[in-house]
C-alpha cells in the first residue's frame, strides 16, 4: 500500500525589482497567509494576494512607495514591515510634467546588429512584406456592412476553397463614414485608419471597396495611389444594380478577380529587418512588468538589431513613464513627438473630464496593480532599453526602422486597429489576467505572464513568461523564445493559438471627433 505524501508547502516567496524599492510583489500561486516567513527574516502581518505588494520596510505616513526605483505613490497611513500594501493605502502622485523633460540626454547607444536572421514573407510590390495572404474587402460606410456580410459568407463558401493559398477573406467594416463631423480636425485620424488599412501588407495590394453612394467618406478616398475608382469601387446605389442580389453578384465577381491573383502570391526569403512587430498589452497584473514585458523588451532590443521595426503603444500606460523614455529619444525632434502625443492625450482625455487613472480596470487591481503608474511601469518595459528612432500620431503608416512609439490609446482591439494601420505584419500581446484577443489580418503571438494562466489557457497562450518568476527561466531565454516564434510565426510555418481557433476580435476604429 503507498501511504499518499503530502508535498511541502511552498517556500514564501517575493520578487523585488530595484535596490531602492520598499515594497515587493508576493511570487506564490495563491498568495501568503499572515505569520508566512521569507527567507530574509521579513514575516507577513497581513494575508498577501499572489501578486500584490508586501512592505519591505517600516513606511511612514505620506512617504513615497517605491516600486521599479519609482515613486508609484505615498503611503496615505503608517505602513509596517510585512502589512499587505494595497491599493487603498497608496495615494497616487501626479503625473509627470510635460515641462521641462530631459530630451534625448541619455540616448542609448546602438546594439551590435544581429545578423543572418529571415523569415518566409510575401513581398508586395510597395516594398512593405505580408505574412498572411488574404483578401480584404475595404467600406466606406456602416450601412454596407450588413449586405457584405452576406456576400462574405458566400464568398468564403463558393470562391474561397478554389484559391488554397489564399488564407482568409476579411471585411473591413466600421460605424464610420456617415453621421459624423468629416471635417472635424480630429477625424483625420479614424480617416487616415480606414487609408492605412486598405493597403495593408497582408492584403497584397488587392484592393476593393464597397460603398453605398450618398456617405460622407467618399469611397476613392480609401484607394492608394495608382488605383482607379472605376476598377476598385462598387456603390450599392449605382443604377445598374437592378436588386440585392445583384449587388452581392457584383461583390462576388469582384472579389474572385483578386483572389485570382492573391492566389498566385509566393513566400520568398526576407531578411528579418522586413518585420513590422507591433506590441500590446491586455489585462495586465503585476507580474506584467516582471515577467512578459521584460522578455518582450528584450525580444524588442533583438528586433532593433536585426534592423526591424518594433512599435509600442498605449499612451495612458506610457504617461506616468514619460521622464523615463524621453531621455532615450534618437534625437531632441523624436522626445519632442513623444511630449506632442502626451500632450495631445491629456487634452483629450481632460475634454472627456478623465484623466489617465481611468485606465485601470477591476482586473488589473485584483492583480495586484494599484495604480496607473505601477501599470505604466510594468508595460513600458516592452520597449526594452533600445534607443526611441520615431514617433507615430495614431493611425499613421510607419515609415522608419528601428523602435518606434505608435500614439494609440490602450483599448486592446483600438490599440491593434491602430497598430494594423501603422503596417505591423506581427502582433505581440502579454496578459496577465487573460484574454482571447486576436486579429484575423495579423498573427497575434499572446504571452502568458503567469504560469497559472499559462497551464489554465494552454490552448490560448504560445509563451509562458511565468517561468521568469520562478526562476526556471531568464528574462534572456524567454525574450530569444519569442524572437523566434515571431519569424516561425511570420513565415507561416507556426499558427498561433488564436488562427488555430479562427478566433477574432472586431476592427475598432480611433474616433475622437463629433458624431452628427
Ligand atoms: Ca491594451
Amino acid at each position: 500500500m503507498t501511504i499518499p505524501v503530502k508535498p511541502p508547502a511552498e517556500a514564501p516567496r517575493y520578487i523585488k525589482l530595484n535596490d531602492a524599492d520598499n515594497v515587493a510583489i508576493v511570487a506564490n500561486a495563491f498568495g501568503m497567509p499572515a505569520g508566512a516567513r521569507f527567507p530574509d527574516g521579513l514575516t507577513l502581518r497581513d494575508y498577501v494576494p499572489q501578486g500584490h505588494k508586501v512592505a519591505l520596510t517600516d513606511i511612514a505616513k505620506d512617504q513615497p512607495i517605491v516600486r521599479y526605483g519609482e515613486v508609484i505613490g505615498y503611503a496615505v497611513d503608517d505602513i509596517a514591515a510585512g502589512c499587505w500594501v494595497e491599493e487603498s493605502r497608496i495615494r497616487m502622485p501626479t503625473p509627470p510634467s510635460l515641462d521641462g523633460l530631459e530630451l534625448a540626454t541619455r540616448t542609448p547607444p546602438a546594439l551590435p546588429p544581429l545578423e543572418g536572421f529571415t523569415f518566409e514573407g510575401y513581398r508586395n510590390a510597395d516594398g512593405t512584406v505580408g505574412t498572411k495572404n488574404i483578401l480584404a474587402i475595404s467600406t466606406s460606410v456602416q450601412c454596407v456592412a450588413g449586405t457584405l456580410e452576406i456576400a462574405l459568407k458566400r464568398i468564403k463558401d463558393e470562391l474561397l476553397p478554389k484559391y488554397p493559398n489564399v488564407d482568409d477573406v476579411v471585411a473591413v467594416t466600421h460605424v464610420y463614414g456617415c453621421g459624423v463631423a468629416i471635417n472635424a480636425p480630429k477625424s483625420e485620424i479614424p480617416i487616415r485608419t480606414l487609408q492605412n488599412l486598405a493597403r495593408h501588407p497582408n492584403y497584397g495590394g488587392e484592393v476593393m471597396v464597397v460603398g453605398l453612394g450618398c456617405e460622407k467618406l467618399s469611397p476613392d478616398r480609401l484607394l492608394p495611389e495608382g488605383k482607379t475608382a472605376d476598377h476598385e469601387i462598387m456603390r450599392l446605389q449605382d443604377e445598374s444594380l437592378t436588386s440585392f442580389g445583384a449587388m452581392i453578384e457584383l461583390i462576388m465577381r469582384m472579389a474572385d478577380e483578386r483572389l485570382k491573383v492573391l492566389n498566385a502570391r509566393q513566400r520568398e526569403t526576407c531578411p528579418a529587418s522586413d518585420l513590422v512587430v507591433g506590441m500590446q498589452c491586455g489585462g495586465s497584473d503585476a507580474f506584467s512588468g516582471v515577467t512578459a514585458n521584460p522578455a518582450l523588451g528584450f525580444a524588442a532590443d533583438l528586433l532593433v538589431r536585426a534592423g526591424a521595426t518594433v512599435m509600442f503603444s498605449e499612451v495612458t500606460e506610457v504617461r506616468d513613464a514619460i521622464h523615463l523614455l524621453t531621455p532615450r529619444a534618437a534625437n531632441e525632434q523624436v522626445a519632442r513627438d513623444l511630449i506632442r502625443e502626451m500632450r495631445w492625450y491629456d487634452d483629450y482625455l481632460d475634454k472627456g473630464g478623465v484623466d489617465r487613472s481611468a485606465n485601470t480596470t477591476p482586473g488589473n487591481k485584483k492583480g495586484g496593480l494599484a495604480n496607473i503608474v505601477e501599470k505604466a511601469l510594468g508595460s513600458s518595459a516592452k520597449s526594452g532599453s533600445s534607443a526611441i528612432s520615431g514617433v507615430l500620431a495614431p493611425g499613421e503608416r510607419v515609415k522608419e526602422k528601428g523602435l518606434i512609439f505608435a500614439a494609440t490609446p490602450a483599448s486592446d482591439f483600438v490599440c491593434g486597429t491602430l497598430q494594423l494601420a501603422s503596417g505591423m505584419n506581427v502582433h505581440i500581446f502579454t496578459t496577465g489576467r487573460g484574454t482571447p484577443y486576436g486579429l484575423s489580418s495579423v498573427p497575434v503571438i499572446k504571452v502568458a505572464t503567469r504560469n497559472e494562466l499559462a497551464e489554465r489557457w494552454s490552448d490560448l497562450i504560445d509563451v509562458n513568461a511565468g517561468t521568469i518568476a520562478t526562476g526556471e527561466a531568464t528574462i534572456e531565454d524567454v525574450g530569444w523564445e519569442i524572437f523566434r516564434l515571431i519569424l516561425d510565426v511570420a513565415s507561416g510555418k507556426t499558427k498561433t493559438c488564436t488562427d488555430k481557433w479562427g478566433l477574432y476580435n472586431q476592427l475598432a476604429l480611433f474616433n475622437p471627433a463629433p458624431i452628427t
